[in-house]
């Protein structure tokens, strides 16, 4: 039997793999997603919610690009929230609750939409390429820690298909890997120990040792989840309610240019609660029995999104910690216990959930657990998301150690977008600089200093912050996305009549008066909103809601702006000059041996990206850069 062939493999179908896949299929490729159950493609493992502070500006990027995320996202919202609103909007980030089992459902339908993608039910258990890579050096899979060896050199093997577990062969010109939790996933509830991805699915045993023996040093990391709860066993009315915004922002650019968008599904609230120091106690005297502290669990979880009894024992002077209580769909009575994510055993969880104010009689549905998985040091990739060790390998999503659904699509998208250059042109160079995107930020992040712990967006990585704001997602990507061929016509044409439509306003705010100064200058006062100028200014009614609030934002920030993209000019300059490949660290005199040892490991692209890496000084730069203009 001949083997099938597609352009693009994606092997998993959660947040990377579905970005993946629609990407692919709209560029015109031919792509099989294989994935372990089709029926759970973009399953929310975790909390039941797209976005946040960051990840929301992430969201939205993808959506400027001509990704999925948004457009699923503001489909199936069941509330919707711009979280940080007393703050600046550059930090402003867009929230949904997501309902999750429509939310997976929606994807797969938009995913059924895509011509050239065929969905396959399997578990890929090998790579194939054409030779295999050379072997570096004291491999091991599961290291906790990234060693701080030498890597191996860039091979010039080369992708050829993926074997399944079944001894299916498929072939291909690329493969992306978004195995997420699943590679020799181990969860943990107290002692018991199951292997598993995540609840109720098995986990991929096969894939770790075929990544190692193509030359990729395999990390473990973990990661939790908290208890679901039964929603009629909770007591809502001792319970602080928290609503969503009386009008929704969506996430999807073509809904906000319709400017009458409205959340197709039913809103609802969520309820805030908390912890005690009675609870605290109860966690205190079971830390003997809590995999994270027996060393039953070896690798590192995130601190920044820690568990409870980790929050106990870092923050003991905190008397309590909330709790908000998220509902994980309309149809179903899951309650999602936002903030106290834990593995301690089935019985302490028991006593700690009784103790907390409108739980007291609360039926568990499913107990807190948490899950150990394999990953990829990212320092083994480029920031094309393609392995240095394989070409037409590329990785995207968890699996670089990173950790939530936006980080994960956002990678997802960006590893399509490449594998499909390098499928067309057999190279690629897609890559956001760290002034364009919070995309750009991350993958950078995660090339220069491989992540100690799962990798989440905080809107405090971005040195550019003030430009890399949820309102100008479009004008910063929509022209990119389109170039590459991932914007369509309608979300193009849409994007260019709201160009025109905000330099119309921006022509009438400067030409407008009120008083002495004109509505521009009256705009820029940090305490004037747009829709008071509405009232002092009768013909800016006639400006489109968002193009008014985006136009106000740019005016207030038009300083800062300024003064940001000097920063900026300066910044692109180290990033345009390129490091050649082939430079051979040994011969540059004057550098440091530490030095010598991360540039053969990052291998980086430019001197900007050379002086990211962890532990690089300004000097180690002059000496590779003066090695560099000598060898001119
Ligand atoms: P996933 O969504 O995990 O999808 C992986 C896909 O790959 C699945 O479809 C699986 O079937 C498939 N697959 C795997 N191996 C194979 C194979 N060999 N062959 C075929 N298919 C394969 N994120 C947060 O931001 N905060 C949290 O607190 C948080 N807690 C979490 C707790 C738990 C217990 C879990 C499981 C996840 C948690 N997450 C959390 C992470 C969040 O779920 C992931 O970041 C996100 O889903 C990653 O997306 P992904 O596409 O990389 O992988």
């Amino acid at each position: 039997m001949t083997a099938q062939r597609f352009d693009i493999i994606i092997i998993g179908g959660g947040h990377a793999g579905a970005e993946a896949a629609w990407a692919a299929s709209r560029l015109g490729l031919s792509a099989a997603l294989v994935t372990l159950d089709p029926g759970r493609i973009a399953a929310m493992s975790c909390n039941p919610a797209i976005g946040g502070l960051a990840k929301g500006q992430m969201v939205r990027e993808i959506d400027a690009l001509g990704g999925l995320m948004g457009i699923a996202t503001d489909n199936t919202g069941i509330q919707f929230r711009m979280l940080n609103l007393s703050k600046g909007p550059a930090v402003w980030g867009p929230r949904a609750q997501a309902d999750k089992y429509r939310y997976a459902a929606e994807v797969q339908r938009l995913l059924g939409t895509c011509a050239g993608l065929t969905i396959l039910a399997g578990e890929v258990a090998a790579i194939r390429v054409d030779k295999e890579p050379p072997q570096p050096e004291g491999a091991e899979i599961g290291q906790v820690l990234p060693s701080p060896g030498p890597r191996v050199p860039a091979s010039s093997s080369r992708v050829t298909g993926v074997t399944l577990a079944d001894g299916t062969e498929i072939r291909c010109r690329a493969v992306i890997v978004t195995t997420g939790t699943f590679l020799r996933g181990l969860m943990h509830t107290g002692a018991d120990q199951r292997p598993g991805g995540r609840f109720g699915e098995p986990p991929a045993n096969f894939l770790s040792a075929s990544l190692a023996s193509l030359g990729l040093e395999i990390g473990r990391l973990k990661t939790g989840t908290p208890p679901r709860l039964h929603r009629d066993s909770i007591d809502f009315a001792r319970l602080q309610v928290q609503p969503g915004d009386v009008v929704p922002h969506p996430f999807s650019h073509l809904n906000e240019y319709s400017g009458t968008w409205k959340p197709p599904a039913m809103q609802v609230p969520c309820h805030l609660t908390a912890t005690n120091e009675e609870i605290h106690q109860i966690i205190r005297a079971n830390l003997d029995r809590a995999p994270m502290y027996t060393g039953q669990i070896k690798s590192v979880g995130p601190r920044y999104c820690p568990s409870i009894e980790d929050k106990v024992v870092r923050f003991a002077d905190k008397h309590e910690h909330h709790v908000f209580l998220e509902p994980e769909g309309l149809d179903t009575p899951e309650v999602y216990c936002n903030g106290i994510s834990t593995s301690l055993p089935a019985d302490v969880q028991d006593e700690v959930v009784k103790r907390i104010p409108g739980l007291e009689h609360a039926r568990f549905i499913r107990y807190g657990y948490a899950i150990e998985y394999d990953m990829v040091w990212p320092s083994q990739i480029r920031a094309t998301l393609e392995t240095k060790a394989v070409r037409g390998l590329f990785l995207a999503g968890q699996i670089n150690g990173t950790s939530g659904y936006e980080e994960a699509g956002a990678q997802g998208l960006m590893a399509a977008i490449n594998a499909a250059q390098f499928v067309r042109d057999g190279d690629c160079g897609f890559v956001l600089r760290r002034d364009q995107a919070y995309i750009g930020v991350m993958i950078d992040d995660l090339i220069t200093k491989p992540p100690v712990e799962p990798y989440r967006m905080f809107t405090s990585r971005a040195e550019h912050r003030l430009h890399l704001r949820n309102d100008n997602a479009d004008q910063r990507l929509t022209a990119l996305g389109r170039s590459v061929g991932l914007v369509g016509d309608a979300q193009w044409n849409a994007f260019s009549a709201k160009l025109d439509l905000m330099g119309s306003a921006m022509a009438l705010l400067r030409g407008a008066r009120i008083g002495e100064i004109s509505a521009a200058e009256y705009l820029r006062r940090p305490e004037v909103l747009w829709d008071s100028v509405i009232d002092l200014v009768p013909s800016a009614a006639s400006v489109r809601t968002d193009v008014g609030r985006e136009v106000a934002i740019q005016i207030k920030y038009e300083g800062y702006i300024g003064r940001q993209q000097r920063l900026i000019d300066r910044f692109c300059e180290l990033e345009s000059k390129v490091i050649p490949l082939e430079t051979d660290y040994a011969t540059v005199t004057g550098l440091r041996a530490e030095a010598r040892q991360k540039f053969l490991k990052f291998t980086p692209r430019s001197l900007g990206q050379a002086l990211r890496i962890s532990g690089i000084t300004p000097a180690d730069v002059t000496v590779l850069a003066i090695h560099l203009d000598r060898r001119k």
